[in-house]
């Protein structure tokens, strides 16, 4: 085993650069942007998914997306300048998490104003990330931006996977953008961080009752697919379900059996994303919940 070790190592030092160098032949891009409308576009980065909407008179921006790539930021702009040299008016934050919206610096730089939830302008005052821009302007329950003939209503719906969370609205469009709470065929993340039960319900119902169509997540669904109410419905059905699940094993004394709480199966939901590694952490939090009230 040694001497094979050896020898591997010998041949990696005698790899010639070139080869050593040559990047593997289907790398996929790290970024793209993809055309929603005649005004809506997505820019997308490493997963990471934003919109934006261009008019004569401006643009309007969203999360940055400058947390997986340093230059999320940069690169987004750069995006948008290849489409129109309008200016960016305006930077609206889904919520607060430093994932979506670290990296504004180069709008902030290019004169855009900066606008997010009340509580996400708090939040964000006290913890001071450099890397995050803060809110200009915040929005309480409800404030429109009309910029080059496009409206777009920032809306907010209660508390869910923040308590900061908007749902960005294009009524003429059918439209909506919103981030983190309504996962398209995906469990929720680990387990709920930062999210509130049961508000989180209610919200569903709201964003239902709203007038749209079509769904800019803030990661893509299956096959880079926008999402539908039909998807509110599902992300809806499979939280009762976690939930009913939990409510049982509390009833049942077993919210603090890892064994049992593991052992939790819902087999409708197998096929969607992360179903394996993050619905055993969904049943904790809604066990936590019936089983302690918190
Ligand atoms: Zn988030």
């Amino acid at each position: 085993m040694r001497l094979a070790a050896a020898c591997l190592a010998a041949l990696a030092l005698a790899t010639p650069p070139a080869l050593a160098q040559q990047a593997p032949a289907a790398a996929p891009p790290q970024f793209a942007t993809t055309k929603v409308t005649d005004n809506v576009y997505v820019f997308r980065m490493m997963g990471h998914q934003a919109m934006f909407v261009v008019t004569p008179e401006g643009v309007i921006a969203t999360d940055p997306v400058g947390f997986v790539n340093k230059k999320g930021g940069e690169i987004f702009l750069a995006e948008i300048r290849k489409i129109t040299q309008a200016p960016v008016k305006y930077v609206v934050y889904s919520h607060h998490h430093y994932d979506h919206i670290a990296g504004g610096k180069p709008f902030k730089d290019a004169g855009a104003t900066f606008v997010a939830h009340r509580n996400a302008q708090k939040q964000l005052a006290a913890l001071k990330n450099p890397e995050i821009v803060l809110p200009d302007q915040v929005v309480d329950e409800r404030s429109t931006i009309e910029l080059g003939g496009t409206r777009l209503d920032l809306v907010y719906v209660g508390r869910n996977h923040s308590d900061n969370t908007l749902v960005i609205h294009l009524p003429k469009e059918k439209i909506i953008f919103t981030v983190d709470w309504i996962p398209i065929q995906a469990v929720q993340f680990r387990d709920l961080p930062d999210g509130f039960l049961p508000d989180w319900f209610e919200g569903f119902d709201r964003v239902l009752a709203m007038d749209w169509e079509r769904m800019i997540p803030g990661h893509p669904g299956p096959g880079g697919r926008l999402g539908t109410k039909d998807d509110v419905r599902a992300a809806k059905q499979y939280m009762t379900d976690v939930s009913d699940a939990a409510k049982q094993l509390a009833a049942e004394g077993k919210c603090l059996n890892d064994e049992a709480m593991n052992a939790v199966k819902l087999p409708k939901y197998e096929g969607w994303g992360a179903y394996a590694m993050f619905l055993p952490r969904n049943v904790e939090r809604f066990c936590e919940y019936w089983g302690r009230g918190y």
